[in-house]
């Protein structure tokens, strides 16, 4: 699944290739059920339209265009965003978009657990439903020590289940919650609530590097995935916990150990995190 570093990554060769003057000259949608739908009219609505702007907000891809509206993309389970020099027409493709380039923009997700939606202005974006729940980004200097302790104060549940609740926090998935509690020396099973402030300023600073490490790497994935220039795989990054099990921790050479979480598999040092 492609956690927020892909999602980064991608957004950032989306902004790449599309830094030049662009139309949208043709649309093509496929009419399947996606997790997020598409609404129905959408070839309309992107006609002539231009990309302007380029960002995103927890694991979804924002495109501004022209008239305010903003494209939102989606890539769930599976999805992938290729730009392609010709018409593609591979199996799964559901939204595709020509430009007076003569290039492609196609969105293929054979899971449908993704989706293409419009927004109509970006005023509208917080209040959206699949907006308006969203946590703190963590990439961003509002993510500090401080907000992190007003997030987790009081919490009774274990602070790998709050690192991974989007309604708290979006973009930290399972392997970067294994890696940046395991460089922070946090057990994942401590209750939220119970860190020291300065367990939070530690845990803060290293959620910021594991993302930062992992994009600058190219995203990281187990699974097959494309970039944005169709480039195919990212190559994996290197894990200090995440899938060792019964391999020698890197601190202290103990056996990394494995346990479910929230039915995740979540991997840690039983010494080096407390
Ligand atoms: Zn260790």
């Amino acid at each position: 699944m492609p956690e927020l570093p892909e999602v980064e990554t991608v957004v950032r060769g989306l902004r790449a290739a599309f830094n030049e003057p662009n139309q949208i000259v043709a649309v093509e949608v496929s009419g399947k059920k996606l997790r997020v739908p598409c609404p129905p009219d959408l070839p309309t609505l992107l006609l002539d339209r231009r990309f302007t702007n380029i960002n995103r907000r927890a694991k979804y891809i924002l495109i501004t265009l022209d008239n305010g509206q903003i494209l939102v993309f989606h890539l769930g389970m599976s999805g992938r965003l290729t730009i392609a020099p010709q018409n593609p027409t591979l199996l799964h493709d559901h939204v595709k978009l020509r430009f007076n380039s003569g290039h492609w923009l196609v969105y293929n997700d054979p899971r449908r657990f993704g989706g293409v939606t419009l927004i109509p202005h970006s005023s509208a974006l917080p209040l959206h439903p699949l907006f308006r729940s969203l946590g703190i980004e963590p990439l961003t200097p509002e993510f500090t020590a401080d907000i992190l302790a007003q997030i987790l104060n009081k919490r009774t549940g274990n602070i790998k289940s709050a690192l991974m609740n989007a309604n708290l926090i979006v973009g930290v998935g399972n392997i970067y919650a294994c890696e940046a509690l395991f460089r922070a020396g946090i057990h994942p099973m401590r209750p939220a609530g119970s860190l020291s402030s300065k367990e939070c300023e530690q845990l803060v600073g290293d959620i910021k590097s594991v993302l930062e490490e992992a994009i600058i790497s190219g995203g990281s994935t187990l699974r097959d995935y494309v970039r944005s220039s169709g480039d195919p795989g990212y190559f994996q990054h290197s894990f200090k916990v995440y899938g060792r099990h019964k391999k020698p921790c890197e601190k202290c050479n103990s056996l990394i150990e494995n346990l479910r979480i929230s039915g995740r598999s979540t991997f840690y040092c039983g010494r080096c995190q407390r």
